[in-house]
């Protein structure tokens, strides 16, 4: 792509359905919301086009998933954020295996084949604690989908870790995250609304995040 294509131009290759590039996607990003909103809905009728018989625009469908929070200890310090806490806080916890799987038990009963599960930026937690969390979690719940953390815990893993993102990812996978959520607005928010927000932006161009490996 090219500089040179006219936003015009690289609406039309979005609703035509054609692939765009790293560059591409980087000018998509810089629009206004609603603008890459209607982009990505005419992406998602193409998509949904032809499912269900010709139907796939008609037919909405939905899953049964639970939102689970594994800490809120977090070193970001938003303004916005009533959740963090600091590790001193009375209320602070980081969730035991127990209480995880009470939690899926729970969505398990009424239905439910996915969590979501996300966190605030612990200092501490080591790239086992998260391992094992994943790998008890799969071994239990085999039919449950993990869809879990965003980018921006990801660069945060990456700093604690020490490790590039494409291990992380990788490692995160084998022990049995199945997918994770998109997460860039949070991210903006943070770079703007923390002062202690030190870390990069996630933007479009963390290939290790665009491919998660499946
Ligand atoms: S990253 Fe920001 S929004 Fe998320 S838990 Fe930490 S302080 Fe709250």
């Amino acid at each position: 792509m090219t500089e040179e294509t006219s936003l015009d131009g690289l609406g039309q290759k979005v609703c035509d359905g054609r692939r765009v590039d790293q560059a591409e996607a980087l000018r998509l990003y810089s629009l206004p919301l609603e603008d890459l909103g209607a982009l990505a809905d005419r992406r998602r009728q193409l998509a949904k086009a032809s499912a269900y018989d010709g139907q796939g625009n008609q037919i909405v469908t939905y899953i049964i998933d639970r939102n689970v929070n594994y800490t809120n200890v977090c070193n970001v310090y938003c303004k916005f954020c009533a959740f963090y806490r600091t590790e001193k806080d009375d209320d602070a916890y980081v969730i035991t295996l127990a209480e995880m799987d009470r939690k899926i038990e729970e969505t398990v009963a009424l239905g439910g084949t996915q969590i979501l599960m996300q966190g605030g930026h612990h200092p501490k937690l080591s790239l086992q604690w998260y391992l094992d969390l994943l790998s008890h979690i799969k071994a239990k719940f085999p039919q449950v989908n993990i869809h879990g953390f965003s980018p921006s815990e990801f660069i945060h893993f990456r700093e604690v870790f020490g490790l590039p993102l494409e291990e992380i990812l990788s490692r995160f996978v084998k022990a049995g995250l199945g997918s994770i959520p998109g997460g860039g607005g949070p991210g903006r928010a943070h770079e703007t609304e923390s002062p202690h927000r030190r870390r990069p932006r996630i933007s479009p161009d963390s290939s290790a995040l665009a491919h998660l490996p499946r």
